[in-house]
């Protein structure tokens, strides 16, 4: 920390390594230069100081000091993804801000904003992996994605992996286990998925050492033994197939390496079968370069059984008709001159990308999601181009332009138990509730995300878990269809709310059967529907059920009833008709369910939709304050404090426009409001006041404005709060601030 502090004031340029640390530097540099083509040394040297100064005096398992994990960690960056010297320093710094005194303001402001945001998301993902359920991998990747600004947060974390798993056998077994399977379960098919073969087989390989070192000592030795027979095989085999293809100008590549440890003893496993036979049965690939796909391959085909000898019935054409996953080759099993069996596969690269690239593909069946898909498979067709044939300015080009913003119109939640669930953006629990089973839908009373109560209508952030607590009886509040983005949480609310207003219309049709029999009139419901249509009623049922709010006086129904059963006729109304569609219909109960909601008076929640009202900027009302409503000329209410000025002449002079309204009990939005605090003009005064407001009181400011006048300071700040009770508590805590003179609400 001290050194670190040091620094600070004289540079890290400035700083000298020991000559130990000197030389692992310049290893590093090695390693970055020749891997990839611009290497900014100074930048990297600053970084591995950084690195080194703020993990000082740590160390690992193993009892190394800790910074050989981030400096190797940096190797594998350089060596297995090679994207740019971002990353290296991006590696080498990568555990500095979760386990140092090093903060992201300071990486920052010593390597810039790129940095940072990589450490950040390194930091920010590593708590994903840390708490949740690893038996999901491809949605744990969908949620890498989407929260990981930038992909090289994510190819970091598998260098991180890798030197964690490299360095495992430190470790107590236990805990040996616990990681390896981690890895086999969620990191090797993640490293798969983003074409980073060959950390995948070594994670494999690592993972298998670990849980099964007896077998895997067994195959390892197997290979050692044979190696050297196999290469000479290969090459054998493939020297007269080598000289015809050059001769009928074929460009080509073959790749015969034996597959890692762990697919041998899986295969041995899956067939049951000794390590010779299925070491023995490889297959050499042969990848086309050129263009004219089919006629190439089966020129290819020809050449290979002029040579040697094809099992017939081991012969597939895989080109002609493909696999339903798009896989293309053509695969024939030929016999050597020393009777042995090789099966070869012939296939163009575009093929060969097609076949690595299936696994990605997969998604794009599964998930619908076009956009997603595309971006996905340009990444991984990238990651595998730039491990072939490392070229930087294609991939620093493509680092940029690939702002990982895959999946945005998705957030990625957990269950209290680590299941994941996929929702749409701007979800909140109510989804999640009723995504879960409509019935915890319904009886939702509360959520807890990431362990704290919070409101049903807060959205929900990726990665967030959620907890839904729920009554014993059904607590579906028609409100929450504005809280509300899924398709099923929404249709079922919108089912709740047809309920209740048959119900209400069935109170209305009560109303009505009561007052008619009291006054002796008889109509049936042909008569009705004629009534409810001269009174711009689509339906007796709407009718009925503005009876049953009581927006229709049962007794002009009454009178009107009457009139006829004189006249013998219903008068004509000219007719515009009410057509009022069935969601208007339903907003307008909305908004009648919450102004009948208490009593009779309005009730204000703090939400801005179904009922026209809005705040009144003149004396901005908070909850708690006793407030009326105004209803304006153009039909929406305002809402002023009973104490303003405006609202007084309103009261006196437009009487019949006030309107009765009252604060819902539980209120989730912020307001608007805002303190005036007087005090002595000292140093840190502003300072003092803001660290209170956001420290202590967690409030957000808006705004504050300052003056200061021969020895006094008067600051107006405006902020957001919950309601009277929270700036009444601001007010009290200022009131401390030392030099403070006053605080007074302000409007
Ligand atoms: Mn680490």
């Amino acid at each position: 920390m001290s050194e670190v502090k040091v620094i600070e004031r004289t540079g890290l340029s400035a700083y000298r390594l020991k000559k130990a640390q000197r030389d692992d530097l310049k290893q590093l540099v090695e390693v970055c230069k020749e891997h990839m083509d611009r290497v900014d040394e100074k930048k990297i040297s600053r970084a591995f100081k950084l690195c080194y100064l703020s993990h000082e005096g740590m160390t690992r398992a193993s009892g190394e000091p800790y910074y050989y994990h981030p400096v190797e960690v940096a190797k594998i960056v350089a060596q297995e993804i090679n994207i740019d010297d971002i990353s290296v320093i991006a590696a080498l710094l990568h555990d500095t801000v979760e386990d140092t005194s090093v903060t992201l303001a300071d990486i920052e402001y010593w390597f810039g904003k790129e940095v940072a945001v990589i450490i950040d998301g390194v930091t920010k993902i590593d708590g994903v992996f840390k708490s949740r359920d690893s038996k999901q991998a491809e949605a744990f990747m969908k949620l890498l994605l989407s929260m990981a600004e930038d992909i090289r947060v994510v190819l970091i974390k598998f260098a991180d992996r890798l030197h964690n798993m490299r360095t495992l056998h430190h470790l107590r077994r236990e805990k040996q286990l616990k990681i390896a399977n981690e890895t086999m379960e969620l990191y090797a098919p993640l490293a798969h998925r983003f074409g980073l073969f060959s950390i995948k087989n070594e994670l494999e390989d690592l993972c298998f050492k670990a849980i099964d070192p007896t077998s895997f000592k067994f195959v390892a030795r197997k290979l050692k033994e044979k190696r050297e027979s196999r290469e000479k095989f290969i090459d054998e085999f493939m020297n007269p197939v080598e000289k015809q293809l050059g001769e009928a100008d074929l460009n080509f590549e073959i790749k015969g390496r034996p597959k890692h440890i762990y697919s041998i003893y899986k295969k041995m496993q899956r067939q049951q079968k000794p390590f010779e036979e299925i070491y023995d049965l490889f297959a050499i690939r042969i990848i086309l370069e050129n263009p004219h796909e089919k006629e190439d391959c089966w020129r290819v085909y020809s050449i290979i059984t002029d040579l040697y000898t094809p099992i017939p019935e081991r012969f597939r054409d895989f080109i002609s008709v493909p696999k339903a996953n798009g896989y293309q080759s053509l695969h024939t099993t030929v016999i050597t001159n020393r009777g042995k069996k090789v099966e070869v596969q012939i296939r163009t690269r575009r093929m060969d990308d097609i076949a690595e690239k299936g696994l990605a593909a997969h998604w794009k069946y599964k998930e619908g999601d076009h956009k997603g898909s595309e971006s996905l498979d340009r990444f991984v067709n990238w990651v595998r181009d730039v491990l072939d044939n490392p070229r930087p300015e294609a991939a620093t080009e493509f680092v940029k332009e690939f702002q990982l913003n895959l999946y945005q119109d998705e957030i990625y939640v957990f269950t209290p138990k680590g299941e994941l669930r996929t929702l749409p953006k701007g979800a909140t629990p109510i989804d999640f509730a009723f995504d879960i089973h409509s019935e915890v839908g319904e009886r939702a009373m509360a959520a807890k995300v990431n362990g704290k109560m919070v409101p049903l209508r807060q959205k929900l952030v990726n990665g967030d878990q959620v907890d839904i607590i729920t009554s014993n009886k059904i607590n579906l509040n028609v409100d929450w269809i504005d809280d509300v983005v899924t398709h099923k949480a929404k249709s079922r609310i919108r089912q709740f709310i047809k309920q209740k207003q048959r119900k209400i219309a069935e109170e209305g049709r009560q109303a009505w059967q009561k007052r008619a029999e009291k006054g002796k009139v008889e109509v049936n419901d042909q008569e009705l529907t004629k009534f409810a249509k001269k009174f711009k009623y689509d339906t007796t049922q709407s009718l009925f059920f503005d009876i049953g709010i009581g927006a229709f006086p049962v007794s002009k129904l009454f009178k009107e009833v009457k009139k006829y059963k004189s006249t013998g006729r219903i008068e004509e109304t000219p007719s515009e008709s009410n057509s009022a569609s069935d969601e208007e219909i339903q907003e307008t109960y909305i908004s009648a369910a919450r102004a009948v909601g208490d009593g009779k008076s309005l009730i204000i929640n703090g939400e801005l939709s179904n009922v026209k009202y809005s705040y009144a900027n003149c004396c901005n009302p908070i909850p708690g304050d006793d407030v009326i409503g105004f209803i304006s000329r153009a039909g929406d209410i305002k809402i002023h404090r009973a104490m303003c000025n405006n609202a007084l002449h309103l009261i006196n002079t437009e009487g019949e426009r006030i309107l009765d309204v009252n604060w819902a009990k539980n209120i989730e939005n912020k307001f608007l409001g805002a303190v005036r605090v007087i005090g002595e003009d000292r140093v840190g005064m502003i300072n003092d006041i803001t660290d209170v407001l956001s420290k202590s009181l967690s409030t957000n400011m808006k705004s504050i404005n300052v003056n200061s006048d021969s020895g006094m300071f008067e600051g107006i700040i405006s902020l957001y709060v919950d309601g009277i009770g929270h700036l009444n508590r601001i007010i009290k805590r200022l009131e401390r601030v030392e030099g403070v003179k006053g605080v007074h609400r302000y409007e």
